[in-house]
């Protein structure tokens, strides 16, 4: 690959991805070249590696990698965010010290770039590096698939107990938990919503005789519905599944937030304001959604129909 980025659609790369799970692995320090649907890559102890770019032109680059970003959300669910700044042990770190994440983090930062995208399918990882905004002048890109365990840190679970949120939630005390159940609400960031999901059974567990009280609508059922955000984020569905199954979804909100854009407007006769179509920005599913009056204002949303395929 001297000044070239890969020629295969988004959906190509991802047919592609979705084969190389099922690569065999090499013996000790070998690596293996391999080829599916005509387009090649290697495989090193730690991971299949799909080279994607070479090439000095970073737009063009950043043009490909936001394509496949886009179509791997909707394949995937959301993708979440590896920071490789953050692991850099290496061989003169003590074994007994050594964070295994600094072995993906290492191919990250060899490509220039900080953080990758990833997206869990089985047991296993798939990373996406784009050197696009790297200093040097050739810009680097590619995928890794790769055992999920490399992307978690060890003890995770007993780390997870440890977040403000989760310790919010298992307080005991209303006004804490409430606190907690609301900022579930507002997020879809990864880093917030991962510890949640590790220690979700001993959320519910501690959560469940408590009396949250409310006024028009029961705090618990927002308590039940943060929970389910939670287990959507957990099962790696995109957290805009969410927004039918709650009234308290405020389209600009949401817009201001990056989850949504709104896309177009619809006459409502029974409302003062038109309804709104929302298309999400991580898996681009779009929502019809009314805005009502009822002692609050509320937010119904419903699943609009897919728009027209470009060709
Ligand atoms: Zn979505």
């Amino acid at each position: 690959m001297s000044d070239e980025i890969l020629e295969a659609t988004p959906e190509q790369v991802v047919a592609v991805i979705e084969q190389m799970v099922d690569l065999p692995w090499p013996d000790g320090d070998d690596w293996l070249e391999w080829e599916l649907d005509g387009i090649e890559g290697q495989t090193s102890w730690l991971a299949h590696l799909l080279p994607l770019a070479a090439t000095t032109d970073a737009a063009a680059l950043a043009a490909f990698t936001s394509a496949l970003t886009t179509v791997a959300n909707r394949r995937w669910g959301a993708r979440r965010r590896f920071d490789a700044t953050r692991f850099t042990d290496g061989k003169d770190t003590a074994p007994s010290d050594y964070d295994r994440r600094s072995a993906p983090a290492g191919l990250v930062r060899s490509l220039g770039a900080d953080t990758a995208s990833w997206w869990p399918l089985g047991s296993d990882a798939v990373v996406l590096i784009d050197g696009s905004r790297a200093a040097a002048e050739q810009k680097k890109a590619a995928v890794l698939v790769l055992p999920a365990q490399w992307l978690a840190g060890p003890g995770a679970e007993e780390e997870a107990l440890r977040s403000p949120l989760v310790e919010d939630f298992l307080s005991g005390e209303q006004s804490r938990i409430l606190h907690a159940v609301w900022a579930v609400v507002e997020t879809r960031d990864p880093e917030i919503l991962a510890p949640l999901a590790l220690a979700l059974p001993a959320l519910e567990k501690a959560t469940a005789k408590v009396d949250l009280g409310g006024m028009l609508i029961s705090n618990n059922a927002n308590l039940d519905h943060a929970f389910h955000r939670i287990d959507l984020f957990r099962t790696g569905a995109c957290l805009c599944a969410a927004y039918p199954s709650h009234q308290r979804y405020d389209v600009e909100n949401e817009e201001r937030q990056g989850h949504i854009r709104v896309v177009d407007t619809v006459p409502n006769e029974r409302q003062w304001e038109p309804d709104r179509i929302c298309e999400c920005r991580d898996c681009g599913k779009r929502f019809q959604v009314e805005q009502g009056e009822y002692h609050y204002t509320w937010w119904k949303w419903t699943v609009a129909p897919a728009r027209p395929r470009r060709s």
